[in-house]
Parts: structure tokens; C-alpha cells; sequence
């Protein structure tokens, strides 16, 4: 026991100097003292069509050298003498061969570690066992009646890496069934080498296990809050009882003392989860640049990627994410989920980032129990711990009707949330019941004729349209009325976006004069309602017009 104080104050002594030492070698940083990009690294997007030739003789001027080029987006990382980063950006900004040019930014952990101890996971489940409010939670046991988890369900994890050997998380780690550990081949051909489980994109190596000193078992915690192994016996359980976390260490320590990420070791794992066909990721980190080849990456992925709204308030307020966005959480992108964070009151986090338009949802973020390194437990506070309750929410969610598309689960964590009137916009928390059992949106339209079907032309047909929404809550839904003509070709007559109250018929009437000019034949009046996130109906009606 005596040894720890002794450790202790080693390490801070340690940390003071690298501190005082980083003071020195970091020159213009961030607010936070934090340097925004790396010092001698580009990324670079070409138009179509511009030749090798072209591409070398740019690199030449650069003095560049080209250390990686993505296959998810056509993106070429170039290395440059160190400090020439603006410079460099500014020339091939002025090149009409560059679409885009831009630093490769460093990106930083949405948590920060408190006083380790053991009580309750209230986040799950809310009794008022710390003190705070009976319910406020993500409703987890409720829906573990329906499921408690799907080993099919992988969730990559981009992160400081897992333990992998942690005694609550071990058996809940995905290994890749297509490679033979060790052997030095690449046995799936995927263009890693006995990727057993997982990469460590910040190292470049095939072990993504969580031993950064500086990042604190960061993502061992983000993973054991999506998927500790439940119902064992041992220690915590994760939103998924049974499920797959997929590490991509992306974090690793930078400039000596910062724990930090960039965008080319994100895209690198972005890349990876794709072609291993993931469908979610957990991505509690960010930065306030904007990257063009970030944002490229998300949206080609086409998987759902939850993303903390950022802790830009660990000085006393968060930062409202409308106007000063938090990166990747604040891409305009369907797929994008963004997540802030509350405590056991459903109160929002003094330091949690917010925006009534960019940021989704809350979820449990203060005083989160998880899994730490070294089979131990601790308490941390983060809109990077928030963001990991909903990651797994979507896991199990798409573990339990694989069917979903991505839209419809987006659609239904947002809808699900229990309404707290939070700076968020859906003003809700999580609750992963809800979304599991959410009556699908019912919304039909019909199509009446009021009058003959059997017209002449230069007639008026009139006809009444009727939306009628099943379900207990408001739609969203774009109605249309389309005339297909004989040969298939259709022409939109009227068409509108528009909220339905729950359980209610809205009816319109429309007229059509049929124009003199048109051949007679038979001819449909269809009615279609689609809905962003969900279903579509169609009614037809055949009106014939006579010679
Ligand atoms: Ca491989
Ligand atoms: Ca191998
Ligand atoms: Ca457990």
C-alpha cells in the first residue's frame, strides 16, 4: 500500500515536467494549449482526371512525399517539411488540379477521469442510488426483456484501444474470423497483417490494446459501456450483455503529454470498419477544424457513426454546437448521431457542449461506472461516455431486427428519448426501450375520385386526398400526387412537405383540368407519402380518357 503514494506522486512529477517541457515545444496551440494539427503533414484531394505526372511535379514543389493513399476517398496524406503545413496549403488551394487541401488535424478524448469508486451504474438503471432522480436513466433492464445483445453484432470502437484480456470485456471482443493469428500473413486479404482484433491505426501494428500511459484507459471504458460481458458474475455489464467490440486504437500520445488523434489515423479506421462491414461506431472524441476528408469518409462509410458533442465546458458552461461546431460530431450528415451528456437528475452536464439543431440527443454522461485496464473499474465524466450508452443502443437495436436500415434506427433513438426539455433537438435522453419497441409509423394516403373516371379532354376532374396517420405521435411525411401517363412518364401535380398530428385524417381536394392536347388512354393518379425515416404508401386511381 505504501508503494502507491509514492507512484503517485512520481507521476505527477512526471507529468509537471513533460507539462513544462510541452509548454515549450508546442508554439501556437489551441485555447486549451492544444495544437491543432501535425506539424508536417497534409491531406490532399485532386480533381478527376488529373495524371500522376501532374500529381509528381506538385509533390516536388512541396517536397513532399506521399505516405498513404485511402481507397474509401480519393485522399492522398503527404508528408512535408516540418512547418510548412500553411504554406503548403495555401499554394495547392491556388492549383486548379486540388479540390481540396487541408492539415491533418489532431483530435482530442471528450472525457476526463474523476475520484475511482464503486456504486451503482445508474445510467442503466436509476433507483436514486447516488442520490439522484428514480428513472433517470436509459431504461436498460427494461429492454433486455426484449434482448440482451447479439454476438452477430459488431460495433467498431474508435478509440485509445481495449483490454483486450479484461476479465468483464475479453469474452465480448471481436476477432476477425478470416485471419490466422501470428503467422505473419495476411490470411483475409484485406491489406493487414494478422489483424486478430482489430487495428492500432496510431502505431500502425496489429495490437489495439489500450496501454497509451496518457489517454487512461479511455477506450476500455467507452467499450465496457457498450459491451462489458453481463449476466457473468464479475465487476459491470455493458448496454449489450452479448455483442462484438471491434477496437481501432486511433489515439496514442503525441508532443510527449497530449493523448491525441488525427484525421488520417480516423480515416484509416473509418476505412477499416467499412470493409469489414460494420454498421456503428463510437467515436467520443473531437475538434473544433473542419475537415473536407473527414467529412468524405463518414458519409462514404454509410454506417451510423455516434459522435460526442464535446466537453467545451470543463471551464464552467458547454459550448453551443450551432455556433461553434465540435468535429466529427457537428457533420451536416444523416448518419451522424450526436450526443451530449446528463447526470442522474436528467440535469444537462455543466460541461457538455449543446445545440438545438446539431446536437441529437442527451445520455448518461456524469459518474459513468465502467471498465478500466488491468481488470479494474472507474467513474468517469464525458459527453465521451454519453455517446457509448447510445452506440450500444443502436447495436442492440440492430442486433434485435437486423432488417432496420440506418435511417430507421437513427429515427428511432431520437424518437425514443424521454423528453427533459434539454438544449438538444429532441430536447430527450435516451431510452433504449423506447426505440426497441416504438410502434413503426403508420401513415397512409387515399386517392378519391369526386366525379367520373371516364373524362374527355378539356374536363375538370376534382379529386380529395386524405393522409391519415395510425400512430400516436406527430409525422413528418412529403405527400405527393403524380399523373403516370400511358408510356410510364409521370408528371408531379402537387406535392408538400407536412407534419400529421397522431391519430388523425387530414383531407384536401384538388382539380386537374385535362389539357385539349393530350392523347387519350389510360391514365394513373397516383398518391404517395414517404417519410425520411421510415415507410412510403401509394394509391392509385385509373382514369381513362376518351377520344
Ligand atoms: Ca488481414
Ligand atoms: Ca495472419
Ligand atoms: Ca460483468
Amino acid at each position: 500500500m505504501p508503494k502507491l503514494p509514492a507512484k503517485k506522486i512520481g507521476a505527477t512529477l512526471l507529468i509537471l515536467f513533460l507539462l513544462i517541457l510541452g509548454e515549450i515545444r508546442l508554439g501556437e496551440a489551441q485555447p486549451e494549449n492544444r495544437p491543432e494539427y501535425l506539424p508536417d503533414e497534409i491531406l490532399v484531394r485532386f480533381n478527376d482526371g488529373v495524371d500522376k505526372e501532374a500529381i509528381d511535379s506538385i509533390k516536388m514543389r512541396l517536397n513532399g512525399k506521399i505516405i498513404r493513399k485511402f481507397n474509401l476517398i480519393p485522399v492522398l496524406q503527404i508528408k512535408i517539411p516540418a512547418d510548412t503545413v500553411l504554406s503548403a496549403i495555401k499554394f495547392l488551394r491556388s492549383l486548379p488540379e486540388v479540390q481540396y487541401a487541408e492539415p491533418n488535424y489532431l483530435r482530442y478524448l471528450d472525457a476526463a477521469p474523476n475520484d475511482p469508486r464503486y456504486t451503482e451504474m445508474w445510467g442503466l438503471n436509476n433507483t436514486g442510488q447516488t442520490g439522484g432522480a428514480s428513472d433517470a436513466d436509459i431504461d436498460a433492464p427494461e429492454a433486455w426483456d426484449t434482448l440482451t445483445g447479439s454476438p452477430d453484432m459488431v460495433v467498431a470502437v474508435l478509440d485509445s484501444g481495449a483490454d483486450l484480456n479484461h476479465e468483464d470485456l475479453a469474452g465480448n471482443i471481436w476477432t476477425n474470423p478470416g485471419e490466422i493469428s501470428g503467422n505473419g500473413i495476411d490470411d483475409d486479404d484485406n491489406g493487414y497483417i494478422d489483424d486478430i482484433n482489430g487495428w492500432d491505426f496510431a502505431r500502425d501494428d496489429n495490437d489495439p490494446s489500450d496501454t497509451e500511459p496518457i489517454c487512461g484507459g479511455h477506450g476500455t471504458h467507452t467499450s465496457g459501456t457498450i459491451g462489458a460481458r453481463g449476466n457473468n458474475g464479475i465487476g459491470v455489464t455493458g448496454v449489450n450483455w452479448n455483442i462484438k467490440i471491434m477496437p481501432l486504437k486511433i489515439f496514442k500520445r503525441y508532443f510527449l503529454i497530449l493523448c491525441s488523434t488525427s484525421s488520417s489515423d480516423i480515416i484509416d479506421a473509418i476505412e477499416y470498419a467499412t470493409m469489414m462491414g460494420v454498421r456503428v461506431s463510437n467515436n467520443s472524441y473531437g475538434g473544433s477544424s473542419y475537415s473536407q476528408a473527414e467529412y468524405d469518409a463518414i458519409r462514404a462509410s454509410k454506417s451510423l457513426f455516434v459522435a460526442a458533442a464535446g466537453n467545451g465546458g470543463l471551464d464552467g458552461i458547454g459550448d453551443d454546437n450551432d455556433v461553434t461546431p465540435e468535429y466529427p460530431a457537428s457533420y451536416d450528415l444523416d448518419n451522424i448521431i450526436s450526443v451530449a451528456a446528463t447526470n442522474h437528475n436528467d440535469i444537462f452536464a455543466s460541461f457538455s457542449n449543446y445545440g438545438t439543431t446539431s446536437v441529437d440527443l442527451s445520455a448518461p454522461g456524469v459518474n459513468i461506472l465502467s471498465t478500466t485496464p488491468n481488470d479494474t473499474y472507474s467513474f468517469f465524466d464525458g459527453t465521451s461516455m454519453a455517446t457509448p450508452h447510445v452506440a450500444g443502443a443502436v447495436a442492440l437495436l440492430m442486433g434485435h431486427d437486423p432488417a432496420l436500415t440506418n435511417n430507421e434506427v437513427k429515427w428511432r433513438i431520437l424518437k425514443g428519448t424521454d423528453y427533459k426539455a434539454l438544449p438538444v433537438l429532441t430536447g430527450g435522453r435516451l431510452n433504449v426501450h423506447n426505440s426497441l419497441t416504438l410502434p413503426p409509423p403508420q401513415v397512409t394516403i387515399n386517392v378519391i375520385p369526386n366525379g367520373p373516371t371516364t373524362v374527355s379532354r378539356g374536363e375538370t376532374i376534382i379529386y380529395t386526398v386524405t393522409l391519415h396517420n395510425a400512430s400516436s405521435y406527430p409525422n413528418i411525411v412529403d405527400a405527393s400526387v403524380v399523373a403516370v401517363l400511358p408510356d410510364g412518364r409521370e408528371f408531379t401535380l402537387a406535392s408538400r412537405s407536412l407534419t400529421v398530428p397522431g391519430n388523425i385524417t387530414l383531407s384536401q381536394n384538388f382539380s386537374q383540368k385535362i389539357p385539349l392536347g393530350i392523347a387519350p388512354g389510360k391514365y394513373q393518379l397516383a398518391g404517395r407519402v414517404e417519410m425520411p425515416f421510415t415507410s412510403f404508401d401509394e394509391d392509385i386511381e385509373l382514369y381513362t380518357i376518351e377520344p
